[in-house]
């Protein structure tokens, strides 16, 4: 049997994204999923969702959701998938046990795999002696040539026993890999590893190549931390007389200290993004630079560019590098390049959030009119809060200190005085516009001997109760008169007592 063609022109191009709801969707995962989706779209093809749960130890309820939930907020959509159907449904592992007992069973038959008695308690012991003398783990064989006579009985006594794979003590074993050409590995490295679990359960190795066979994936796209798995893999295609798909092994994810990405560099999971206010499509541009690149310059790539430029040949196999600085700039980039309500329409729900139950209903019509004041001041969704929450809360707490600050200090009467005039002089403005709030503001502050940034900063403490803002007469224009006044009058009364 040959290995499969490393031209993938012409081919039909099926992919699938295989998760084992064992946690929560990372980063690796969705990488692997971005380029499943894109390359089946850039070929019209097909991408399919299927879930690997035959780990029954280690599942974690609300996984499955938490994947499908993933994709959705990065918008890759799949056609065939457990909640969608499909023409080879189930797609859910432990929904399809009877076609891998049955692979399996067919295996034994033609003496490609054995039933294997050693109890949990012998294999740790041999565990223990192979470590002892150095020697590689591996099972030791010990059940693979059992008399027939000896064989027939276990299994009629029903005694718990595990399918193993049958491998080749000698010779070699090749796969073909999209990115590194044939790999070839020596088969006595290879042990005969459990393919049938006794609780009826396939392992991963046996569940996806079944799998990978009987959905027609062309290309298996899956972290490179698979490679020492592929060999196995095409020992069991060979071996249930199956053409093996095309491997498509994805290099590692490093963190900025050049070791494989972990918890300890921050978030790993793709909803921790989401949750921080990262944009999808900042998330899918990133995602499809950790291992594969345009012409190794542009680094601004949407959603329509990638699927039509995706290919395989520029896809690497030196690992990625998750650069934190980046993805921020980035995200900082699409926020920019927002329309104006679509940025409003995002940000709605960071600020229901984050607002406290007494400050004013943000709506879109308000965040709307705020955004072109702060849609360049933003890297993430979540920074709208900080810089707008003074247009919504009802009350601005600040202190007698915060208004002073250092230049006011020693004449707090005369800070007083400024709040007092600018409250006279916005009162009788006829316009409420940010031109006629600025041209008054000015020239009071000239009249009172006033460098703008101390009158300006003055206000601005007042009103928004920080030193920083979005543009200060823009936001007055926005906050109204009545709700500006109010606040410069509260100030005035905070600063009472200390201008004597
Ligand atoms: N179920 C495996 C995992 O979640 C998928 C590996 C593969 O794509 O073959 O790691």
């Amino acid at each position: 049997m040959g290995l499969p063609s490393a031209d993938p022109l012409g081919m039909i191009v099926r992919t699938r994204y295989a998760p084992s709801p064992t946690g929560l969707p990372h980063v690796g995962n969705m990488r692997a999923a971005l380029f499943d989706w894109l390359l089946a779209r850039n070929a019209g093809g097909t991408f399919i969702l299927r879930i690997e749960d035959t780990d029954r130890e280690r599942y974690v309820d609300g996984g499955v959701e938490a994947q499908m939930e993933a994709l959705r907020w990065l918008g890759l959509d799949w056609d065939e998938g457990p909640d969608v159907g499909g023409p080879h449904a189930p797609y859910t592992q432990s929904e399809r046990l009877a076609l891998y007992l049955e692979a399996a069973e067919r295996l034994v038959a033609n003496g490609k795999a054995y039933h294997c008695f050693c109890t949990p308690e012998r294999l740790g012991e041999l565990r223990r002696q192979q470590q002892a003398a150095k020697q590689p783990p591996g099972y030791d064989r010990r059940c693979r040539a059992l008399p027939p006579q000896e064989l027939a009985e276990r299994l009629e006594a029903d005694e718990p026993n595990v399918i193993r794979f049958a491998s080749p003590t000698e010779g070699e074993t090749s796969f073909r890999d999209a990115i590194r050409g044939v790999v070839t590995v020596e088969n006595r490295t290879i042990d005969d590893f459990v393919i049938l679990k006794s609780d009826g359960y396939p392992t991963y190795h046996l569940a996806s190549v079944v799998d990978d066979k009987a959905m027609a994936i062309s290309h298996v796209f899956r972290g490179d931390e698979w490679i020492p798995s592929a060999p196995r893999h095409a020992l069991i295609y060979t071996a249930l007389g199956y053409e093996p798909s095309l491997f498509v092994h994805l290099p590692s994810i490093l963190g900025a200290d050049r070791k494989r990405l972990a918890k300890r560099h921050g978030s790993t999971t793709v909803l921790e993004y989401r949750d921080a206010g990262y944009l999808p499509e900042a998330m899918v541009n990133f995602l499809a630079l950790l291992g594969w690149s345009l012409d190794d310059k542009t680094e601004i790539i949407d959603r329509e560019t990638l699927v039509r430029s995706f290919s395989l040949d520029r896809v690497s196999a030196t690992p990625g590098i998750f650069d934190a600085d980046k993805l921020r700039w980035m995200n900082g980039e699409y926020i920019r390049a927002l329309p104006e309500d679509e940025l409003a329409r995002r940000i709605l729900p960071f600020l229901q959030r984050e607002l406290p139950e007494t400050a004013r209903e943000p709506d879109l019509e308000l965040v709307g009119r705020i955004v072109p004041l702060i849609q360049t001041r933003m890297e993430l969704l979540a920074d709208a809060y900080p810089l707008t929450a003074f247009f919504f809360t009802r009350e601005i707490l600040v202190t007698a200190d915060d208004l002073l600050g250092k230049r006011f200090a020693s004449e707090p009467e005369v800070a007083l005085a400024a709040l007092t005039a600018a409250t006279e002089r916005l009162g009788a403005l006829p316009d409420w516009t940010h031109e006629g709030i600025q041209s008054a503001l000015r020239g009071l502050g000239e009249e009172l001997g006033l460098k703008p940034r101390d009158f300006f900063g003055l206000l601005r403490m007042a009103v928004t109760g920080s030193t920083v803002s979005p543009p200060l007469f823009e936001s007055l224009e926005i906050l109204g008169r009545e709700v500006t006044l109010e606040r410069i009058g509260d100030a005035g009364r905070t600063l009472r007592p200390a201008a004597g």
